[in-house]
C-alpha cells in the first residue's frame, strides 16, 4: 500500500502559509515504528522559530477573527471535504508514521475530519444572550469572543484527530493557532495543513512547528504573552507542568490527560456483547489510547464465562505491520513503550497474576495480546495506564465493590459498564467519577459528544456544542437606560 498523492508527504514545517526550515537548519528523522525505516525528515525547530510563529498568528488574529462566520465556516467545510477525498492517502501516511492498522487509520481520518465538519457548522452558531429588565430601563447583552492565539500540543497516538479536535473549534471560534505535534508523528498534521491551505485557509492562521525539543517549544508557548490559550493532550505529568508554566501569564487552558478506564461487567450483562465490547475498547490502537479499558472488572458469578469468551476472541487477533491486510494489532510506538508495558506485566506476574493468553516476550515492538487473571489492586497496572495490548481481568462481588474499585484512581476520563438492569444502570452511571460513561458500549468517541475528563484526567471538553466554548471568552455589556 502506498500513497497516490505524494504531495501529502511534507518534509518542512508550516509557518505563515509557507513550508519552512528551522532557523538553525537542523532536521530529524521520522521513522516507521514497524521496521524503523526512515519516511522523511522534518525541521527540528527551537524557541526562536516558535516565537516567530506566535507573532505571525498574533498578526493574523484580528483579520481571521473578524472574517464573517459563514466565510470561516465555508473554508472549514472545504477542508473537511479535502480530508475525506484524501482519506486513503492520509491513512497510509498515518500507519507509516504511527504503526496502527490501516483500517484504524481510515477510521481516524474520518473521525478527525468529522470535527472539522462539525465545527464548520458551529462557527455560525456562536450566539450570545440578552438579559432583560436587569433594572428599570437597563439591559445586559452577553457576547462570546475568540480567546486569541492558541498554543496546541498533541500526542502521537492519534496523529490527526488530536489536532483536528482542537483546531476545528479554535478556527471556528476565530482563534489562530500554533501547533506542536508529537515529535514521532508530525506527518499527518503537516498533510492536514497542506489540505487546509488548499481549502483557502489564509496564511498564518494555522502554523505547525515541528521539533525534537518539546520542553523548549512548550516553555515558549506557555510563557509568551501573545498566546492566550493552551490546549494540550498528553500525559498527566506534562499537563501539570504546562499548567504551572501557564500560570505566569494566566492563560485559559484545556487539558486532556491520562486515563485509567474501568470496564465493568455485571452479572446480568450480555456476556457475549461485553466480551466483544472489551475487545474493541481494550485492543484498539494496540491499547495505546487514553480511553482504553485499563481495568476489566467482572462479577464473580460470570467471571469464568467472561474470561473464556473474551480469551477466545483475543486469540483470534492478528498481530503485524499495520499496512498488511487483516492486521488487528500493530507495533507499539517505540522501545521505551515496549519496556514500560513489559515491566507492568512482570510486576503483576511476580505478585501472583496468571498469563492465560499471549506473551510478555515481544518480537521487536510487537506483542501477542495478553489476558491476565488473578490480578488485584496491589499490582502497578491497577493504578497506571498500561498503554499496550494487555487485559487484566479483576473480580468483584457486589455493586458497591465495583463502584469503589472503579473510582479508586486519580484519573477520571472514560469508564464503561455492561448491565441490563435499568435501576443499576442509573445508579452506577451516576456514581462513576468520570467525564464519560459507556453503557453497553465499548467505543464512545464521537464529534457529537463532549469528550473530556475529571480529576487528574484534565479539564475542558472537545467536540459537540460545548467544544467551542474552550476557545471563547464571555463578555457582558450593561446598557444603561
Ligand atoms: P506526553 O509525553 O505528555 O506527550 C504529549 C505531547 O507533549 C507531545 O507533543 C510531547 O512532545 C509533548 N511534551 C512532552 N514533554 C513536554 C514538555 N516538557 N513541554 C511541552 N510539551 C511536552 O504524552 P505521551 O506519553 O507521548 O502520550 C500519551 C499520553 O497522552 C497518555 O497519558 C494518554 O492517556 C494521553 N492521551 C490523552 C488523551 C485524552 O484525550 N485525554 C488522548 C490521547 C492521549 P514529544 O512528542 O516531542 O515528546
Ligand atoms: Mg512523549
Amino acid at each position: 500500500m502506498s500513497m497516490k498523492n505524494k504531495d501529502l508527504l511534507r518534509s518542512k514545517a508550516f509557518v505563515d502559509g509557507k513550508w519552512t526550515d528551522a532557523h538553525s537548519g537542523k532536521t530529524y528523522d521520522i521513522k516507521n515504528p514497524a521496521d524503523d525505516s526512515v519516511i522523511t525528515s522534518v525541521p527540528d525547530m527551537d524557541e526562536e522559530d516558535v516565537k516567530e510563529a506566535i507573532e505571525i498568528a498574533d498578526r493574523e488574529f484580528p483579520k481571521w477573527s473578524s472574517m464573517l462566520a459563514k466565510d470561516r465556516s465555508e473554508i472549514l467545510d472545504k477542508w473537511y471535504r479535502l480530508l475525506m477525498d484524501n482519506q486513503e492517502d492520509l491513512a497510509v501516511l498515518m500507519t507509516m508514521e504511527m504503526g496502527k492498522p490501516l483500517k484504524e487509520s481510515m477510521g481516524e481520518v474520518a473521525y478527525g475530519a468529522s470535527f472539522i465538519q462539525w465545527f464548520s457548522e458551529e462557527a455560525k452558531r456562536v450566539y450570545g444572550d440578552v438579559v432583560p429588565n436587569h433594572a428599570q430601563g437597563k439591559r445586559i447583552v452577553v457576547i462570546k469572543q475568540p480567546v486569541g492565539v492558541t498554543g496546541i500540543i498533541t500526542p502521537w497516538n492519534f496523529p490527526l484527530a488530536m489536532i483536528t479536535r482542537k483546531v476545528g473549534p479554535a478556527l471556528a471560534a476565530g482563534c489562530t493557532v500554533v501547533i506542536k505535534p508529537a515529535q514521532d508523528t508530525p506527518l499527518s498534521a503537516l498533510a492536514a495543513a497542506y489540505l487546509a491551505q488548499k481549502a483557502g485557509l489564509p496564511p498564518g492562521v494555522l502554523n505547525i512547528v515541528t521539533s525534537n525539543s518539546a520542553s523548549e517549544i512548550g516553555k515558549e508557548l506557555t510563557t509568551n504573552k501573545l498566546v492566550k490559550k493552551i490546549s494540550f493532550t498528553g500525559s498527566t505529568k506534562v499537563g501539570k507542568m504546562l499548567m504551572e508554566q501557564s500560570a505566569s501569564t494566566v492563560k485559559k487552558i484545556s487539558l486532556e490527560l491520562g486515563g485509567n478506564a474501568p470496564f465493568v461487567v455485571f452479572e446480568d450483562a450480555d456476556i457475549e456483547a461485553a466480551a466483544e465490547g472489551a475487545i474493541a475498547c481494550k485492543f484498539r490502537n494496540a491499547g495505546q489510547t487514553c480511553v482504553c479499558a485499563n481495568r476489566i472488572l467482572v462479577h464473580d458469578k460470570v467471571y469464568d464465562q467472561f474470561v473464556e469468551k473474551f480469551s477466545e476472541k483475543v486469540k483470534k487477533l492478528k498481530v503485524g505491520n499495520g499496512l498488511d491486510s487483516g492486521v488487528d494489532i500493530g507495533p507499539l510506538i517505540n522501545d521505551s513503550a515496549v519496556e514500560k508495558v513489559s515491566e507492568l506485566v512482570e510486576d503483576a506476574l511476580q505478585k501472583g497474576a496468571k498469563l492465560v493468553v499471549g506473551s510478555n516476550k515481544p518480537e521487536g515492538r510487537f506483542f501477542d495480546p495478553m489476558v491476565l487473571t488473578d490480578v488485584n489492586d496491589e499490582m502497578e497496572m491497577f493504578s497506571k495506564e498500561i498503554f499496550g495490548p494487555v487485559a487484566p481481568v479483576y473480580r468483584f462481588s457486589s455493586d458497591e465493590e465495583a463502584i469503589e474499585l472503579s473510582n479508586k484512581t486519580k484519573f477520571g476520563l472514560a469508564s464503561y459498564f455492561y448491565s441490563r438492569d435499568i435501576g443499576r444502570i442509573w445508579k452506577v452511571a451516576e456514581s462513576l467519577q468520570y467525564g464519560m460513561v459507556g453503557i453497553n458500549e465499548g467505543l464512545i468517541s464521537t464529534e457529537v459528544a463532549p469528550f473530556g475528563g475529571v480529576k487528574e484526567s484534565g479539564m475542558g471538553r472537545e467536540g459537540s456544542k460545548y467544544g467551542i466554548d474552550e476557545y471563547l471568552n464571555i463578555k457582558y455589556m450593561l446598557m444603561g437606560g
